[in-house]
């Protein structure tokens, strides 16, 4: 049982070891200063998946394109998707921008409670409570990965974290401090993040130490207690990466098209793939787009989605720059099988290509092999 006075000691100083480590974040603020809501809106959207270095320059450039919500709300979604191109799982970008389109049409206000925000598209319970603590300094719940460590940890919870998760609000709520509410769940982040690690926990230099149960222990590490994470379904898929030298250009132009909005990387350019089911695939000449030579590239590509691991096979091929009315028919209705109208592509040189990861991985493989 952790002593109240050792935690209200504990907490004191991990504030202010926090005003002393903590990192300087273009979306953060330390008490009493607050972060504008929209900006806690942007990066937290942002974060969901990806980790801070990676979000830095992407928060930057939004902010730079859209300063407020309500410009955000007004550009198009193809602009809001192509600016977030290479951060992933873009039902974010999606949830973000119809998000956004809400709160402009109440003035740009964001509800002030929980149950409120998560009325919006794309928030949950964690930034519900970041909005609400970041840019209101209100006592609201907020957990990630690296506080349900440290909670876990310092109240030595032994149970399984699928069934310790309900206990840990309640045991975050009782630790909330009476000031600094803003900055109490971001200074356990960075603790999280430089001290209290997942592998190696430097209870030495913890100002959570004092109170911490695991500290006590011969391995602080040994929690929390992850039941066996189940490994992700795998599938299968080709690339198709046409090329074509455009005449007096030196930039090579490459064939994509804007895949349909709704389902895996709905809405954004992609070259023509094939395959991407649950069931096994047994590939052979007759998926590919053209009739024509082509050369796998090697190696293939492994790709992580949220919900599946994408395993890639690639090929290029180089043709004559032909317009939309030349393509061939099998190409045109290649994209999807259930297309009625023939599918739209464009030649784009690769500066003008603003690609999801996964077509990312695929046209480097491309350019590494001329
Ligand atoms: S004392 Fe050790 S186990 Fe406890 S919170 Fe600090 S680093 Fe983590």
């Amino acid at each position: 049982m952790v002593n109240r006075d050792n935690i209200e000691n504990d907490i004191s100083n991990l504030l202010q070891w926090y005003h002393k480590e903590g990192r300087i974040l273009p979306w953060r603020s330390y008490w009493p200063k607050l972060t504008p809501p929209y900006h806690v809106f942007l990066s937290e959207f942002m974060l969901q998946q990806t980790g801070v270095s990676t979000v830095v320059p992407y928060f930057r450039y939004f902010l730079e394109n859209w300063p407020t919500i309500q410009e955000l709300a007004n550009a198009s979604i193809d602009d809001v998707t192509a600016a977030w191109a290479g951060l992933g799982y873009y039902a974010r970008a999606r949830n973000m921008h119809k998000t956004a389109q809400i709160i402009s049409n109440e003035d740009g206000l964001f509800p002030r409670t929980v149950p409120e925000l998560l009325k919006l598209p794309g928030i949950g319970p964690y930034t519900a409570g970041a909005i609400l603590a970041f840019a209101y300094d209100a006592p609201s719940v907020v957990i990630d990965g690296n506080i349900e460590r440290i909670i876990t940890r310092y109240f030595y919870i032994q149970e399984t974290l699928r069934k310790s998760k309900i206990e840990l609000r309640p045991l975050y709520k009782s630790i909330i401090p009476k000031t600094h509410r803003s900055d109490f769940p971001q200074a356990l982040m960075d603790l999280g993040n430089e001290i209290c690690t997942s592998t190696n926990p430097y209870c030495g230099k913890c100002p959570l130490a004092k109170g911490c149960q695991s500290a006590k222990t011969e391995n602080p590490a040994l929690l929390p207690n992850r039941s066996v994470k189940k490994s992700k379904p795998v599938r299968k898929g080709q690339i198709f990466v046409i090329r074509a030298k455009a005449k007096n250009q030196d930039k090579d132009n490459y064939l994509v098209y804007r895949r349909d909005a709704k389902g895996l990387l709905g809405g954004l350019l992609a070259f023509p793939s094939h395959g991407w089911d649950e069931k096994e695939q047994k590939f052979d000449d007759t998926w590919r787009p053209l009739n024509i030579k082509w050369i796998e590239l090697k190696p293939s590509i492994t790709h992580v989605f949220s919900h599946f691991t994408a395993q890639v096979q690639v090929f290029t091929t180089e043709i004559d720059k032909l317009d939309n009315y030349n393509l061939p028919f099998n190409l045109l209705y290649y994209c999807n099988k259930n297309r009625r109208t023939p599918q739209e592509f464009k030649w784009m040189s690769d500066n003008e290509l603003h690609l999801p990861k996964l077509m990312q991985k695929a046209l480097k493989l491309v350019q590494n092999q001329k």
